[in-house]
């Protein structure tokens, strides 16, 4: 079974591939060209299925489907963006409009650094069923932008444990301690069984 990922997100994919080295992974895109999934769900794990069975169902059976649905929760913010951090700033906002929103938000409250969090839900989708991981990554947000590291919320958020941005942090840091990168660990058992199973 080919391993697709439903994501058109760059950064998101460049992690992926750093994360699966050694097997190729394709973005959606590059078979089903420019397609937009609307994600109606009210999770992460809900919005992560549906990108994940929307592309499986358009591409069948030899393909296994892997979706990752994430963000950013700041809980001074009510959680704010969450589920809505890829759109905070609008539908087609910008990765840095979204982040200045929050930044915006946050300095109209008169704060310059709080507690927040990552989660990264990954579903996959398979002929053999569907399944759903998560994983967190916990540290604080601040008001200046460092560092043009990482993407997305990267450049205002410190990760516990360092003094540094993700976007001052050099990538392999990340990767070991992202969102992402704990919750694909816990789909790769899974990911792996899949595949031998279609051999
Ligand atoms: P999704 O593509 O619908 O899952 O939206 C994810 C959004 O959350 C991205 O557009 C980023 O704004 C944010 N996000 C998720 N993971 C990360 C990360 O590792 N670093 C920075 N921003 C992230």
């Amino acid at each position: 079974m080919h391993i697709v990922l439903a994501t058109k997100n760059r950064g998101k994919l460049k992690e992926f591939n750093e994360l699966f080295s050694g097997e190729e992974i394709i973005s959606f895109s590059e078979i089903l060209g420019d397609i937009d999934i609307v994600e109606d769900g009210s999770s992460f794990r809900e919005n992560a299925l549906i990108k994940a069975r929307e592309i499986y169902k358009r591409l069948g059976e030899d393909y296994l489907v892997v979706s990752d649905d994430s963000g950013i929760s700041v809980p001074i913010l009510n959680g704010e963006p969450n589920i809505y951090s890829a759109r905070y700033a609008g539908v087609n906002a910008t990765d840095r409009e979204n982040l200045l929103k929050l930044v915006d938000k946050l300095k109209e409250k008169n704060i310059t650094r709080t507690k927040a969090y990552y989660t990264a839900s990954i579903a996959i989708v398979s002929r053999y069923g569907e399944y759903s991981v998560h994983s967190w990554m916990y540290g604080d947000v601040i008001t200046t932008m460092r560092g043009d590291g990482g993407f997305g919320y990267d450049p205002v958020f410190i990760p516990i444990g360092y003094n540094q941005t993700l976007g001052e942090l050099d990538s392999s840091i990340k990767r070991e301690i992202s969102h992402r990168s704990k919750a694909l660990k816990l789909a790769r058992p899974i990911i792996d069984m899949l595949q031998k199973k279609s051999i």
